[in-house]
């Protein structure tokens, strides 16, 4: 914890997938002169192990940003590339679950539209690329708990009493920011009834790179591809039902799993931990303020439905280090807020549309209405024999629909 007061150009609140991305990519575009300060409650660390064991699904817009910042080239090894997608939505207790709608997930130009990226691979390439990098610096463990802007420069308080003055501050505190509370900015959301389980299981055949969505009435059950003949499963269950079942022995746990598996890869053994999160959504009601703007989970939350929390925080960096980039070049202060309007601008309006429309999936898909269901089928079987909507589906899981920050086209900013 610094007592002396420390001065850079950037202050992020919250070292993790957002605000590390963010740290790379300013002081790739900006270069070493532009000073940035990371502050987080945890201890950054490459070696040691990351508790969570959740894969994400990347899009391939996102796969783009994290080559050009010089990151895939560290988790390419372990990312498995989603060629097919399959849907079904059935009942829990049905043996086999038909598949309703099946597509390419493959771009135009013959790109996989989303990877499988293990959480702990893409923590540690974060982590690495930031520690090996002089000018940012981790303030670590410490918690922002305030700031006072002026004119001239803002000050963001610790706990504990140390104070980091900056010209402009990130919030990218994930879902609970405190400094976004402190802003008085604040959120549209509700928690959901529901709980997302995740676990890896090793099944006997090959995925040959399919993922898989059963839409079962208490919430989406995801396969996804890991390398190997093994799968993470992202599981949403009704709140009651799931501590029922994460209080079971590795056994019956796993029946539990195997019964909404469908049996599509063969006999199936657990081959991680199983975790939990509570479900929420959230929209903040602004996304910036006088020097300061919110990124990620801070801004935004989404249900895992279509795993595109990530994907959206990596928008909102790519977004974010384009406008100030932009700005700062022009000779404008780095906290000004003309930049940050525009950078509100650019992604509130989008990521409202997708806190919308997954919130919109789960209510659909999450019940066992027979008069929902038969509409679903209707629905998701016309899909299936219109070409020219499973490309509209692959375009949007790829990230590369609306006004694309250059990061996410691939090009250095
Ligand atoms: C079950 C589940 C599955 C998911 N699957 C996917 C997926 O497949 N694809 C996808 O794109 N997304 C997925 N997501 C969403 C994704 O996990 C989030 O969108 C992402 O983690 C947001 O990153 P973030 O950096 O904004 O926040 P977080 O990852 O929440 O990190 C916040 C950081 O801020 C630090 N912090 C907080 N407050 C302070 C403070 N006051 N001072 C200092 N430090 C602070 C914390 O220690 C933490 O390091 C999933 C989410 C869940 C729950």
């Amino acid at each position: 914890m610094p007592s002396e007061t420390l001065r850079f150009d950037v202050v992020i609140s919250g070292a993790s997938f957002g605000g590390l991305a963010l740290a790379c990519g300013l002081s790739q575009a900006l270069g070493p002169d532009l000073k940035i300060g990371l502050i987080d409650r945890a201890v950054p660390s490459v070696a040691a192990p990351i508790a969570d064991s959740r894969a994400f699904a990347l899009s391939a817009a996102s796969k783009r940003m994290l080559d050009v910042l010089g990151l895939w080239t560290l988790v390419a090894d372990v990312a498995q590339p989603v060629t097919s997608i399959e849907i079904t939505d059935s009942t829990l207790n049905t043996g086999v679950r038909p598949v309703l709608l099946t597509y390419d997930n493959v771009t135009d130009d013959g790109e996989p539209a989303t990877y499988i990226v293990p959480n702990s691979a893409l923590q540690a390439a974060l982590r690495q690329s930031v520690l090996a990098n002089s000018s940012l610096k981790f303030v670590a463990p410490a918690t922002a708990t305030d700031f006072v802007s002026d004119d001239f420069g803002i000050e963001v308080l610790l706990d504990g009493g140390g104070v980091l003055a900056s010209s402009l501050l990130v919030a990218a505190e994930g879902r609970h920011s405190r400094l976004r509370e402190a802003a008085g900015i604040k959120v549209v959301g509700w928690s959901y009834p529901q709980v997302g389980i995740v676990t890896t299981v090793r099944h006997d055949r090959p995925h040959g790179g399919c993922a898989i969505q059963h839409f079962l009435p208490a919430g989406p059950f995801a396969i996804l591809p890991l390398t190997g003949n093994r799968s993470c499963i992202t599981w949403t269950e009704d709140a009651d039902n799931a501590r029922r079942i994460l209080g079971l022995n590795d056994l019956d746990f796993l029946a539990e799993v195997d019964k909404r598996f469908g049996g599509r890869f063969g006999a199936l053994a657990l081959d991680g931990p199983r975790q939990s999160w509570s479900l929420e959504m959230h929209l903040a009601r602004r996304y910036v303020g006088p020097r300061f703007a919110l990124i990620g989970d801070a801004a935004h939350g989404v249900h895992p439905v279509a795993g595109q929390g990530m994907n959206l925080a990596f928008r909102d960096v790519a977004a974010l280090v384009e406008v100030l980039s932009d700005s700062i070049r022009l000779g404008f202060d780095v906290g000004d807020l003309q930049a940050l309007a525009r950078y509100e601008r650019w992604r509130r309006f989008d990521s409202m549309i997708s806190t919308a429309t997954f919130d919109g999936l789960n209510r659909l898909f999450s019940n066992d209405r027979s008069l929902m269901r038969s509409g679903r089928e209707f629905g998701l079987g016309l899909v299936d024999r219109i070409p020219k909507l499973k490309h509209f589906l692959v375009g949007e899981a790829a990230g590369l629909t609306g006004e694309l920050p250059r990061l996410l086209k691939g090009e250095t900013v």
